[in-house]
């Protein structure tokens, strides 16, 4: 199965992916994730990328697409992959079809109010990728997985967040107009396992045609 699942920022997009390679067996590929990696190397790539996810504007196209490229060359991905942040425009939903056919999308919808809130209260284990939330009961400030102390991303800022889903506001439409008949639509307003249940469902029946 070659998914895209489209969210914006904070809609519950890494926690969905999550369960479905859980259940699936398919790799979730973060273009965000992908790109912090190019960032994190400190080429001058690296710190030219690491400045766009800063701010919270979109990478160019010609460096987002090679490392998602040269991700899906992979030999874990021949069966199929959830990408995660990927496509953001419809030129990248363009340059994707020139590569691979994606057999469905998972539109994740949220109102921005709750977005926000959400996001500002997001912090990250950088030792292990999980994430917790400052107002979720129990919240320590260590890795509920590995125990490492969290942080929060310097995108996960008040001024970044408003880009991050101007951005993602601009492109959804379009995107979604793109796939048509292959977008499932959920709400993520419920508790993770909730949103998931029926994307669960369709992507058995899917697994099944
Ligand atoms: P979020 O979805 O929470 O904004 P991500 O980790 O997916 O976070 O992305 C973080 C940043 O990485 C984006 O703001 C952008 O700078 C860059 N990025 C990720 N995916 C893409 C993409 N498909 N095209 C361009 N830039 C991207
Ligand atoms: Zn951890």
């Amino acid at each position: 199965m070659k998914l895209v699942l489209l969210g914006a920022a904070g809609s519950g997009k890494g926690t969905l992916a999550k369960s479905i390679v859980k259940d699936f067996n398919i790799p979730q590929l973060s273009t965000g994730d992908l790109l912090r990696e190019v960032a994190k190397s400190g080429s001058d790539l690296g710190k030219e990328v690491g400045q766009y996810q800063q701010k919270g504007v979109l990478v160019p196209d010609e460096v987002t697409f090679k490392v998602l490229k040269e991700r899906l060359a992979k030999d874990d991905c021949k069966n199929g992959f959830i990408l995660d942040g990927y496509p953001r425009t419809l030129n990248q939903a363009k340059l994707l079809e020139t590569i691979v056919d994606i057999d469905a999308v998972i539109s994740i919808e949220l109102e921005f109010d709750e977005i926000v809130k959400r996001l500002v209260s997001r912090r990250n284990c950088p030792n292990c990728g999980e994430i917790d939330n400052t107002e979720h009961e129990g919240y320590t400030g260590n890795c509920r997985k590995c125990k490492t102390p969290l942080f929060q991303r310097d995108d996960d800022k008040p001024e970044a967040i408003k880009t991050r889903l101007e951005v993602y506001k601009q492109n959804i439409t379009p995107l979604i107009n793109f796939y048509g008949d292959k977008v499932f639509k959920i709400s993520s307003a419920n508790s993770p396992s909730e949103t998931y249940k029926p994307v669960k469902l369709f992507l058995e029946r899917l697994q099944n045609e």
